[in-house]
C-alpha cells in the first residue's frame, strides 16, 4: 500500500502538463519552425513579460506562420517595446475598489476575487504583463476578512473567482474556499473566469467535475477564447463534461488586431463556441495597457464589425461589445 502522504504528493496529470508549458523562446521557435529573424526582439520582449504557453495549445497552431491567430496571442514581439502615450500600467485603477486585498467590489450584487497571480498562459495583450505576480497567493491571509465582508452584505449573491486564473489552483484549495462560500446563505452563484479550459482542457478532470456537481451553488463558467481555431476536440469534450455537471457556459473575447478583427473570424468563433455548447458573452475592447497598443482596434471599426456579424448571426451569437471604464457601475456597452 502507498502511504497517504506520498499519494497526496503525486501531482494530477494537468499539473504535470502545466509545469511542462513552453517558457523558452528558442523552444517555441523550434517547435513551430518560426523565422529566426524575429528571435532577438522576442528575447527582449520576453524579458519584460515572460513567454508561457502549454504545449497542447501550441499544437493547434500552424507551423512556420508567425501570423497564426493563436500564436499571435502568446508570441513576444518587438512591437511590445514601443511606448505609446495614453497606455498605462494600471488602466483599470483597480486598487480603488478593493475593500479587502484581492476582493473587488465594483458592481452591485457581485464581487470578484483575485485568488492567484498565476495563469496557464501569458497573453501578450493582458494588463497582467505589468504585475510581477508571484505564484504565491496574496488572498490566502485575507480569507477570513473576505468571508466576513461577504457574510455581512446580503445584497451580494454572486462570487466571481478570477485571477490570474483560478483554475491554476488545486482542487484542494478550491473546494476549501467553495465550502466556506457555500456556508453564506445569501450567496447563490459561483462564477469562474478562466482561460484554462481552452488552453489546458485536461484541467477539467473528474476531481473538478465532482466538486462542481456537488455544490449547492449555481456554477457559471466564463471561458476566454478569441479565435475558432482554439476550440479543438479536447476543448469540446471538456465543455461537454462541464455541461453534464450542470455548468452554464459563456465566453469572453478581446477584440484584437491581427487575430480576430474581421467579421469572418468573429462569426466562425461564435459558431464554433455554439458547437461546443458555449454562448458568446462579452467582446472586450482592449484595455489600454502599455506594450499592447499594436492589438488595438478603434471604436469605429469595432462598431462596424458588430454590425456585420449582427447581419449574419442569430442574436444569441452576437457578443456584447464592451469597454471597462474606471468608476462605472457595470461594463460599458459601446
Ligand atoms: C467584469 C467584472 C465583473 C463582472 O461583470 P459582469 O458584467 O457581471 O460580467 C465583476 N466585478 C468586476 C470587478 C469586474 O471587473
Ligand atoms: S489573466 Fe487571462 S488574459 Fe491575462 S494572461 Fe492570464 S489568461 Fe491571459
Amino acid at each position: 500500500m502507498i502511504p497517504r502522504s506520498l499519494q497526496r504528493r503525486q501531482p494530477a496529470p494537468w499539473q504535470t502538463l502545466l509545469s511542462q508549458s513552453i517558457t523558452d523562446v528558442e523552444v517555441l521557435w523550434r517547435s513551430l519552425d518560426l523565422p529566426r529573424s524575429l528571435l532577438p526582439q522576442a528575447y527582449q520582449a520576453a524579458r519584460q513579460f515572460r513567454l508561457r504557453v502549454p504545449a497542447g495549445f501550441v499544437r493547434r497552431m500552424r507551423r512556420g506562420d508567425p501570423a497564426d491567430p493563436l500564436l499571435r496571442q502568446v508570441l513576444p514581439l518587438g512591437e511590445e517595446l514601443v511606448i505609446t502615450p495614453g497606455y498605462a500600467g494600471d488602466p483599470l485603477q483597480e486598487q480603488d475598489a478593493m475593500p479587502v486585498p484581492g476582493l473587488l467590489h465594483k458592481y452591485p450584487g457581485r464581487v470578484l476575487l483575485t485568488l492567484t497571480g498565476a495563469c496557464a498562459v501569458n497573453c501578450r495583450y493582458c494588463f497582467r504583463r505589468h504585475y510581477p505576480y508571484s505564484e504565491a497567493n496574496p488572498a490566502r491571509e485575507h480569507w477570513p476578512a473576505t468571508l466576513d465582508y461577504l457574510a455581512r452584505r446580503e445584497q451580494i449573491h454572486e462570487v466571481i473567482l478570477s485571477g490570474g486564473d483560478p483554475l491554476t489552483l488545486t482542487d484542494t484549495r478550491l473546494t476549501g474556499m467553495v465550502k466556506d462560500l457555500s456556508a453564506i446563505p445569501h450567496l447563490t452563484t459561483l462564477r469562474l473566469h478562466s482561460r484554462v479550459p481552452v488552453v489546458l482542457p485536461e484541467r477539467i478532470d473528474e476531481t473538478l467535475l465532482a466538486w462542481i456537481s456537488a455544490s449547492r451553488l449555481q456554477v457559471v463558467m466564463v471561458i476566454h477564447c478569441n479565435h475558432a481555431n482554439e476550440i479543438d476536440a479536447s476543448v469540446v469534450n471538456a465543455m461537454q463534461q462541464l455541461k453534464l455537471a450542470g455548468v452554464t457556459l459563456l465566453n469572453q473575447s478581446v477584440l484584437l488586431r491581427g487575430i480576430n478583427n474581421d467579421a469572418k473570424s468573429l462569426c466562425a468563433l461564435s459558431r464554433r463556441l455554439l458547437e461546443a455548447g458555449v454562448l458568446p458573452y462579452y467582446l472586450h475592447q482592449l484595455d489600454p495597457v502599455q506594450g499592447a497598443a499594436h492589438f488595438a482596434v478603434d471604436d469605429t471599426e469595432a462598431h462596424s464589425l458588430i454590425e456585420k456579424i449582427r447581419a449574419q448571426l442569430p442574436g444569441y451569437l452576437v457578443p456584447r461589445l464592451v469597454r471597462e471604464i474606471p468608476g462605472e457601475s457595470a461594463k460599458t456597452p459601446l
